[in-house]
C-alpha cells in the first residue's frame, strides 16, 4: 500500500487492487438504484445539477483550513480525518440516512486498508449541527453484503426502473428518466 501526503490531502492507494465501488456509486445505490445505473455506464449529468455545485461550494468554504482531503484507491474521497474520526460535511440534512451509509462506508474502506477507526463524523455547517456515526461489527457486514448488490447493479444489463419519487425532482436525470 502506497500512502503520499501533500499541503492537499493524503492518498491512500494499492497498486495491486483496483476499487470495485467507488464512494459516489455507493451513496448512488442508497439514493436510487438506477441512479446508479446511469452513473456506471457512463450517464453523467451531475455537473448540472445547481445543488450539487452549492453542495461542493459548502464543503469547499466551510472547511477549508482544517480539510485534509482523503483519497482512497481513487474511488473513494473522505473531506477530513480529525481525531480518529471520518468527516463528511453536507449542506443538508434531508438524506440523513444516506450520508450515514456513505460514511459507514468510508469507515469500512478505510478499515480494509488496516486503519482501525469505527467512528465518524457528518458536519452540517448550515445546519450548525453533526451527527455521529459508529461501524458496529454488524453494520461492517451490512455494509459487505450491500457492496455485493451495488456491483450486481452495477452489472446488470438493464437500468432499474424509475423511483416515482419527490427526489427526482432534485436530480440531475430528471430530464432523462422521464423524457
Ligand atoms: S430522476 Fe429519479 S429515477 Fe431517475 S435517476 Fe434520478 S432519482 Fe432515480
Amino acid at each position: 500500500m502506497d500512502i503520499a501526503v501533500s499541503d492537499n490531502g493524503i492518498l491512500i492507494q494499492s497498486q495491486s487492487q483496483t476499487a470495485a465501488v467507488t464512494g459516489t456509486e455507493f451513496n448512488y445505490y442508497l439514493l436510487c438504484k438506477r441512479k446508479l445505473w446511469l452513473f456506471a455506464h457512463d450517464v453523467e449529468m451531475e455537473h448540472t445539477s445547481d445543488n450539487v455545485l452549492l453542495g461542493k461550494l459548502i464543503d469547499e468554504e466551510s472547511y477549508s483550513r482544517k480539510k485534509k482531503e482523503i483519497i482512497i484507491d481513487n474511488a473513494v474521497k473522505i473531506d477530513f480525518f480529525d481525531n480518529n474520526t471520518v468527516h463528511e460535511v453536507k449542506k443538508s440534512n434531508k438524506m440523513e440516512d444516506v450520508h450515514i451509509g456513505q460514511v459507514l462506508y468510508y469507515i469500512y474502506r478505510l478499515r480494509k486498508k488496516g486503519v482501525d477507526i469505527r467512528k465518524g463524523v457528518i458536519n452540517y455547517p448550515k445546519q450548525k449541527r453533526t451527527t455521529e456515526v459508529i461501524l458496529t461489527p454488524e453494520r461492517e457486514n451490512e455494509i459487505k453484503n450491500t457492496v455485493e448488490k451495488v456491483i450486481k447493479i452495477k452489472n446488470a444489463e438493464q437500468a432499474p426502473d424509475v423511483l416515482n419519487s419527490k427526489i427526482c425532482k432534485k436530480c440531475s436525470y430528471e430530464d432523462f428518466c422521464y423524457s
